[in-house]
């Protein structure tokens, strides 16, 4: 009988290597922008929802965008150790339910992480602590993007016009100091461009599949 041959799907929509893929930048960067088309450009790569202590923005809605919890039910799931990282970022507390992205990631999808580099840190040390056979040992990578400027940063987050100026204040401040990091991140990507950026990003991504 003769054997079916299948040519081999080069990005198949169930990864049998699912990645972690970890991306940080200053907010106003562009992430969001950058990550979400990745995300609609491919169906199986798949945010991780993270958990937060801030109020929801917009049309953010619980379970979508994060999971909004309070600063209560917060400590208890560190108490209970449910956290992959957690970090307290611009005064919220903001943290990665390992569940989360163990289902996904079990599921066979890449799993993207939008997160600060105190998060990122934590992720990293993990690597090294966890199980060689745990999922995200096996495939990881991390990419930091910059804006072009401080000034083009203030802009863009002024330009928002959801954030009150003192939380402006705060987030010009943490960018300096996270902009620091951006040396501890396997790839570094400028976000002067965004067609060039989304390039760059698609880039990073598909060589740590295999596939670039
Ligand atoms: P925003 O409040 O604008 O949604 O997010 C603020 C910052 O928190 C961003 O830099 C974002 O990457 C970070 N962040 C979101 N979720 C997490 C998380 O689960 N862990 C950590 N460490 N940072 C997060």
């Amino acid at each position: 009988k003769q054997t079916e041959l299948k040519e081999a799907d080069p990005f198949p929509s169930r990864p049998s290597r699912p990645l972690l893929v970890v991306v940080s930048a200053p907010s106003g960067a562009g992430k969001s922008t950058l990550c979400n088309r990745l995300v609609d450009e491919f169906p199986n790569i798949k945010y991780s929802v993270s958990c937060t202590t801030r109020n929801p923005r917009g049309d953010e809605k619980d379970g979508v965008h994060y999971y909004f919890l309070s600063k209560k039910e917060f400590k208890e799931r560190i108490k209970q150790g449910e956290f992959l990282e957690h970090a307290k970022v611009h005064g919220n507390f903001y943290g990665t339910l390992e569940d989360t992205v163990l289902y996904a990631m079990e599921e066979g999808f890449h799993v993207l992480l939008d997160i600060d580099v105190q998060g990122a840190r934590q992720i990293r040390e993990a690597l090294v602590r966890l199980d060689p056979r745990h999922p995200i040992r096996r495939g990881f990578t991390d990419v930091f993007i910059s804006p072009p400027s401080m000034e083009e940063l203030e802009k863009r987050l002024r330009g928002r016009e959801t954030d009150e100026d003192s939380v402006i204040q705060k987030r010009l401040e943490n960018a300096k100091s996270e902009m620091v990091c951006a040396t501890e991140y396997s790839f570094q990507l400028v976000n002067d461009d965004l067609e060039k950026a989304y390039h760059e990003l698609k880039t990073v991504i598909l060589s740590a599949v295999g596939l670039a």
